[in-house]
């Protein structure tokens, strides 16, 4: 046996770092596994205002402040000639006011690398590969670069293995979404064309149809992330090599032929991605729990997931360290249950974005202010605040006021 650790952390990706730095804050001894070398590309670039708190509270935040990351402090969309600019200023909820726009190799190795400067052990190029749950501990098997096995102890497990879904791929909990599948094509390019006209403190989304939509995310080293997101269907009109298909796409939405014309891709190729809503039966067991993207990922839209995948290392590593003091957790009532509320007011929104009742509110002529605000709060994250009428009775609200300015516009 090489190691024995109170808890186990898969994964350096934002959930793993802000568990990892919660749990070394509090003195227990946390050991983190990552599969890849870093830096190392992830897509989730946007990130939401609710993130700071748990960033903050992982203390984490000065790190990522003096990057200079990309400020953003809104989300625009934009629908023909219509436009909707969520400023998070102008919010219902009292809580962070802006964020960042991140290249996610930098900020991920940001938040690791901090992770390590606190004293958190990190083992890059290890790869979890298999899990034996005893009585009051687990063994973890693990694989390194040269392909040695080595064996790690440890009390607690987090599973914060992202799109690698470790624990319930190897204890079979995973179930597919009720989400369609979706698909997207996307680059970081070159953007020469960019001046405040285009606004780089916010990320802008166009619907290009009623159920695609493009994301234009400015980054501050003067980069753009630009991306496709759609029915899988909606991409086979595009021929040829993905290169020649982002083109297409890039072509076929006016404005954003206009400003990119001149752009460059940063990568040789971009890159696709599809059908990546999925979920799980349950978000802990016996000695370990699930975090972020491993517990239920639903749809970039609204740029959920990095926040979603904080805010459950966040809780998760409080409960953790109860946990290790002896003291009765209820899993349940306290972790799965209020992450799967926070999903289920995202998850309305992105229903509604899909079968369009949210462009009905969004591009309403007269929006009423207050409602706009608590919907923004919504935007920034704050889906947990349960004094927002639009939090609380998410899916009511969404369908009665979209029925209503429906109805409000039938009339004029
Ligand atoms: C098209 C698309 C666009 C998106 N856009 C956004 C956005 O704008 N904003 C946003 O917030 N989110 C976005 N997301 C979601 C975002 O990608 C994820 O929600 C986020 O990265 C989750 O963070 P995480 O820490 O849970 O996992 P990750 O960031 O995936 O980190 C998990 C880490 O675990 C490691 N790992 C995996 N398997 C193993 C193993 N066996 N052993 C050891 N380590 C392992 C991986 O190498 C990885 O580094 C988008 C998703 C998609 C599909």
């Amino acid at each position: 046996m090489k190691k024995e650790v109170d808890v186990l952390v898969i994964g350096a990706g934002p959930s793993g770092s802000v568990a990892a730095a919660i749990l070394n804050k509090a003195g227990v001894s946390v050991q983190v596994v990552e599969k890849m070398k870093f830096p190392r590309f992830v897509i989730g670039e946007s990130l939401l205002p609710r993130c700071m708190e748990a960033l903050e509270e992982a203390g984490l935040l000065e790190a990522v402040k003096a990057k200079g990351f990309q400020r953003k402090d809104g989300a625009k969309f934009v629908m023909e000639d219509k436009i909707c600019d969520f400023n998070f200023s102008h919010q219902y909820t009292h809580g962070w006011q802006w964020t960042w726009q991140v290249p996610r190799a930098d900020f991920d190795k940001t938040l690791a690398d901090e992770c390590e400067r606190m004293g958190v052990s990190i083992s890059y190029e290890t790869e979890v590969t298999g899990i034996e749950i005893l009585e009051d501990h687990s063994i973890i098997t693990v694989k390194g670069s040269t392909g040695n096995m080595e064996t790690i102890k440890a009390k607690f497990i987090i599973d914060g293995s992202g799109y690698g879904r470790v624990i319930p791929r190897l204890f079979g909990l995973e179930r597919p979404s009720s989400l369609p599948p979706r698909k997207a094509v996307f680059c970081h390019v070159t953007d020469p064309r960019r001046s405040d006209a285009f606004e780089p403190n916010r990320i802008v989304v166009y619907v290009h149809q009623p159920k695609t939509w493009i994301w234009v995310i400015p980054f501050s080293n003067g980069n753009t992330s630009l991306g496709f997101v759609g029915d899988p269907a909606f991409f086979d009109q595009y021929k040829g090599t993905l290169k020649e298909q982002y083109q297409g796409l890039l072509a076929a939405e006016p404005e954003i032929a206009a400003r990119f014309e001149q752009a460059e891709m940063i990568w040789d190729e971009p890159k696709m991605l599809q059908s990546w809503s999925v979920t799980t039966d349950t978000f802990y067991g016996k000695g370990f729990v699930l975090t972020g993207n491993v517990t239920e990922f639903l749809d970039p839209i609204f740029s959920s997931g990095v926040t979603l995948a904080t805010v459950s290392a966040q809780m998760a590593a409080g409960l953790v360290i109860r946990h290790l003091k002896g003291e009765q957790v209820d899993w349940k009532e306290e972790y799965m249950n209020p992450m799967m509320k926070g999903i289920d007011v995202f998850r309305t929104y992105v229903n509604a974005w899909y079968d369009g009742s949210l462009f009905n509110i969004f591009f309403a002529p007269e929006p009423d202010l207050e409602i706009r605000a608590q919907i923004c709060s919504v935007l920034a994250g704050y889906v947990w605040d349960e004094t927002n009428p639009f939090v609380a009775r998410h899916a009511k609200n969404v369908r009665a006021l979209s029925n209503f300015l429906v109805a409000k516009r039938s009339l004029v």
